[in-house]
């Protein structure tokens, strides 16, 4: 059985030859965490422009062959048990196993399986002796919080115990058809968002960078700090990321990163409407 190399500079899916299953050292997560990737054909319905999926298309996954996801995870769990490399990693970086994540190169909830795929984890999870041990996250655009089928999964996986992660790029129609490619309007993102949180603990993700050298407009933040406002006492916190890892996206020459000073600048307004505030430069 072959040992697993995993660094945090290396987040390709495919370290342990596997379809569904992957596993990364995660700064996000604070230790080894393993991706569920539902979207093995990278389509996506949005198209975010810093996105890092490589040959990003627009659309849904194939059917999802669950079988196949068991027996990765469980073989993948198996060979973490026995055996991970580390790279040249610092020997303090955390190495525990805390996660298990449906975070793919696109949108997880647009598998019809998605609720069935939950269940799985969880089954697999319990028979493994992880059950109520690491956490099961969902990375989601939110986009499809309006299927009841989607809805069942994520209420599901806030049982596990599991919290999700939506994504708030922007609170305006224009930013999120300028960054996320999509015609969301603002009122059904925050709808969405207040559903999510009402079905299992939910924390908002937020990307922010420079876009042809511009910080983001004040009145974007504004509308920001307005969509959150009256969601907050709802939400877990906010997770703020710079630019990580690079675009795959033809934008990528026009993205740049903000500095720390930056970004804790609009960490500061966001804890003042008393949310929780996480920051990754
Ligand atoms: S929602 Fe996620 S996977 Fe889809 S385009 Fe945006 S960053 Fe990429």
């Amino acid at each position: 059985m072959s040992r697993i190399l995993l660094t945090t500079s290396d987040h390709s899916r495919d370290s342990a030859s596997l379809r569904y299953v992957y596993p990364v050292l995660s700064r996000r997560a604070g230790g080894v965490s393993v991706g569920i990737n539902l979207n093995p054909n990278n389509a996506c319905n949005w198209r975010c422009i810093y996105c890092q999926v490589p040959n990003l298309q627009r659309g849904g996954p194939p059917p999802i062959d669950l079988v196949q996801l068991r027996e990765e995870l469980v073989g993948l769990l198996r060979r973490l048990d026995t055996g991970m490399a580390f790279g040249d990693e610092p020997a303090a970086a955390p190495r525990e196993l805390v996660d298990v994540a449906f975070s793919g190169n696109g949108e997880p909830t647009s598998a019809a399986e998605f609720p069935a795929a939950v269940a799985v984890v969880q089954e697999v999870l319990a028979g493994c002796g992880l059950a109520g041990k690491i956490m099961l996250r969902l990375i989601t655009n939110g986009s499809l919080l309006d299927r009841r089928t989607v809805q069942e999964g994520i209420h599901r996986l806030g049982q596990t115990p599991g919290e999700v992660w939506f994504k708030v790029d922007a609170a305006t129609a224009a930013g999120l058809a300028r960054i996320n490619n999509t015609r969301t309007k603002p009122e059904v993102l925050a709808r969405r968002l207040e559903l999510c949180a009402e079905l299992a603990p939910t924390w908002v993700q937020t990307c922010l960078f420079r876009l042809d050298g511009e910080l983001p407009a004040d009145s974007e933040i504004a509308a920001y700090l307005a969509l959150l406002e009256p969601l907050a006492g709802r939400l877990e916190g906010v997770y703020l990321y710079g630019l990580a890892r690079p675009s795959m996206q033809k934008e990528a020459p026009r993205l740049g990163r903000l500095d720390a000073t930056d970004l804790e600048k609009i960490a500061a307004g966001i804890r003042q409407l008393g949310l929780t505030v996480h920051v990754s430069p």
